[in-house]
C-alpha cells in the first residue's frame, strides 16, 4: 500500500473519531483563548472598518484561497467531514453574535443578509419551518465556476451555518449541502435540520 493510500486511511479514521469527539474538539478549541481573542478583534475591526493589514487592509482576490482548499479536497475528501465540524465552532464563534431573531426563521433571514456583504455569495431561502430549511447560494466564492468533481466541497459554509444556528437556538443543528457547483449543479443548496437534543456550542468565544 502506497503512503497516499495509508493517509486516505488515516484521514478517514480521524474524521469519523471527531465527529464521534465532537464535544472533545469544542473543549480543545476553547483553550485557544489568545487565538479567539484576536480572531474576534479582526472581526470587530470589520465591523468598525479599520483595516487589519496596514497595506493592503483586510480584501484580496479569492482564487488563492480557494485553490488550496480545492485541491485539498479533491485529493483528501475525507477531510470533508472534519472541517465541517472546525466550520461549526467557526460559527458558534464569530458568526453567531452577530446574527438576531429567536426561531430558525428569523436566524436564517438575518443570516443570509451576510454572505453579498462580504461577497462570499447571494443566498435565497427556499423553504424555512421551525426545525428545516433549505438555502442556496449563488455565485458562491467556494466553488463557482469550477467543473464537476464529485465533490460538494462548501463544507465551511454548512459548518458555520450549523455552528451559529446550533449556538442561538441551544439545540444541535446539521446542516448538509445537496448541492454544489463543484459538482454539477447551478448553485449550492443546504439542508437545515434542527435536531432534539441540546446543544454542545455557545454563543461566541470562550472567556
Ligand atoms: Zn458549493
Amino acid at each position: 500500500m502506497s503512503d497516499y493510500t495509508r493517509l486516505h486511511t488515516l484521514i478517514k479514521a480521524s474524521a469519523g473519531l471527531t465527529s464521534g469527539a465532537y464535544r472533545d474538539l469544542v473543549e480543545e478549541a476553547s483553550k485557544a483563548k489568545e487565538l479567539f481573542a484576536a480572531i474576534n478583534d479582526h472581526y470587530k475591526a470589520l465591523a468598525e472598518g479599520r483595516q487589519i493589514r496596514p497595506t493592503f487592509g483586510n480584501e484580496m482576490q479569492i482564487l488563492y484561497m480557494r485553490d488550496r482548499q480545492t485541491f485539498t479536497f479533491m485529493l483528501f475528501p475525507e477531510l470533508l467531514p472534519l472541517s465541517y465540524q472546525i466550520g461549526k465552532v467557526i460559527g458558534a464563534a464569530y458568526i453567531a453574535p452577530s446574527l438576531t431573531g429567536t426561531n430558525l426563521k428569523e436566524l436564517l433571514e438575518s443570516n443570509v443578509r451576510i454572505a453579498p456583504e462580504h461577497k462570499y455569495g447571494r443566498q435565497e431561502i427556499v423553504k424555512v419551518t421551525d426545525n428545516e430549511a433549505i438555502y442556496r447560494t449563488y455565485e458562491c466564492a467556494d466553488c463557482y465556476g469550477l467543473p464537476n468533481i464529485g465533490l460538494k466541497i462548501c463544507v465551511y459554509e454548512s459548518g458555520t451555518a450549523a455552528g451559529a444556528f446550533e449556538a442561538k437556538l441551544g439545540k444541535k443543528v446539521e446542516v448538509v449541502e445537496e448541492k454544489c457547483c463543484a459538482n454539477g449543479d447551478q448553485y449550492c443548496e443546504f439542508r437545515i435540520s434542527v435536531l432534539d437534543e441540546k446543544a454542545v456550542l455557545q454563543e461566541g468565544t470562550p472567556k
